[in-house]
């Protein structure tokens, strides 16, 4: 799949707002929701959905939608940055599979960025539960402390 066709309901992150799906959850919203990335790029790496939106990429997502999802990128990154200080974080989105999209309903990458340490692989290498449950406690607790 890549940049055009149509949004497949069935796809994970579908799966996950529809609650079929579990997810190391950090925060949600009527309108955004965020949890940990399974293979994550560095230590902390969370994503951030619309869940309104049957929008696989940059160019179908509403406006709306599109400024809902980045006002909680920006919640969960102040997090992020306050819970683990990292030296630097990278947003990211991918639209098509030549991009390095996976998954085919839009979200956003949050990578805390450590100085001296490599990025991971992109969609590889499963984190440990043990690790994502200890993360995910930290980051709750930070975004109620902040709320
Ligand atoms: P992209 O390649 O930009 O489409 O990103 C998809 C991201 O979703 C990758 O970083 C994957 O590691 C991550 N991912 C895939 N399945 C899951 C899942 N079930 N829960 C959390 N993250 C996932």
């Amino acid at each position: 799949m890549s940049l055009e066709g149509t949004y497949d309901p069935q796809n994970i992150f579908a799966k996950i707002i529809r609650g079929e799906a579990p997810c190391y959850k950090l925060y949600e919203d009527d309108d955004t929701l965020a949890f940990l990335d399974l293979f994550p790029q560095s230590y902390g790496h969370a994503l951030v959905i619309p869940k309104r939106s049957a929008a696989r990429n940059l160019l179908e997502v509403d406006t709306d939608a599109l400024c809902r999802t980045m006002a909680t990128v920006q919640r969960l990154t102040r997090a992020i940055v306050a819970e683990l200080e990292p030296d630097g974080v990278q947003v990211a989105q991918f639209n098509g599979a030549p991009a390095g999209q996976t998954v085919f309903h839009i979200h956003m990458h949050i990578v805390p960025r450590y100085a001296g340490e490599g990025l991971g692989k992109h969609a590889a290498g499963k984190a440990e539960p043990a690790e994502l449950e200890a993360l995910q406690a930290r980051l709750v607790k930070r975004l109620q402390a902040t709320a």
